[in-house]
């Protein structure tokens, strides 16, 4: 059997709170309960929004609780770095080989453009992505130009998808409320939900415990790992 790996991956746009300590402290007993470790991971792609500090509370408050990791920023490990802005050469090459995969594409529309579909649509809106159309020459040409892009998430041909949560049980989505989300945003920065399932994967992580906000996103992630052809890690949310 895997050995069990969780991880606490919180991201320093706030101060840590009881919702958080909670999710550290399932993620603790999961792993420790079968000899399994608990890894820190501090998810600062959002340099925009990192509050001055967080990351010194989230330290202190598991210290506090005793929650001690065996991995982590200050204390290292073999699947560093745990900072995700010190892991950014990793994740566009991931992108880009996911493309290759059919699992990606690159999008050069302009927020105006969407923004017109936006008004078109009102509340039904779900972006249709003009250029998933585009010939690998085109893409070619705009890249040569220096054209700003960002690398979007390829959902096609799939009509449901389904996964089991510890917690919630089976979970089937249908795959036309699912959005083609931005996996690495126009400065090259990739966005959290392309991020997590990268150090998910290449940490070995065995079980992703997390608040409940993630369970819709998660079978946009499922879709990422199958089209990797990697295996799912077990869900707690
Ligand atoms: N960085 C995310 C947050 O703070 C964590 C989500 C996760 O554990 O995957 O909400």
């Amino acid at each position: 059997m895997k050995k069990v790996r969780t991880r606490f991956a919180p991201s320093p746009t706030g101060y840590m709170h009881i919702g958080n300590l909670r999710t550290a402290l399932f993620e603790y007993l999961i792993a420790k309960k079968d000899g399994g470790d608990f890894i820190l991971r501090i998810e600062d792609t959002d340099q925009g929004r990192k509050v001055e500090g967080a990351v010194d509370i989230i330290y202190d408050t598991l210290k506090t609780c005793r929650l001690n990791w065996d991995e982590g920023p200050d204390v290292g490990g073999n699947y560093g770095p745990y900072i995700q802005s010190e892991r950014l050469s990793m994740y566009k090459g991931y992108a880009l080989d996911l493309i290759e995969k059919n699992g990606a594409h690159y999008c050069f529309c302009k927020e105006c453009e969407l923004e017109a579909q936006r008004k078109e649509a009102g509340d039904s809106f779900k972006f249709v992505d003009p250029c998933k159309n585009l010939t690998k020459e085109q893409i070619q040409e705009k890249l040569d130009h220096n054209e700003e892009y960002v690398i979007r998430q390829t959902i096609e041909n799939v009509e449901k998808t389904s996964y089991y949560d510890e917690v919630y049980g089976q979970i089937d989505v249908d795959a036309d409320v699912l959005e083609e989300q931005v996996l690495i945003k126009s400065d090259g920065f990739p966005t959290y939900n392309f991020a997590n399932i990268i150090d998910d994967h290449t940490m070995n992580i065995t079980h992703v415990v997390r608040g409940n906000e993630y369970l819709s996103s998660t079978p946009k992630y499922n879709l990422i790992y199958d089209a990797y052809g990697w295996d799912r890690p077990t869900y707690v949310h």
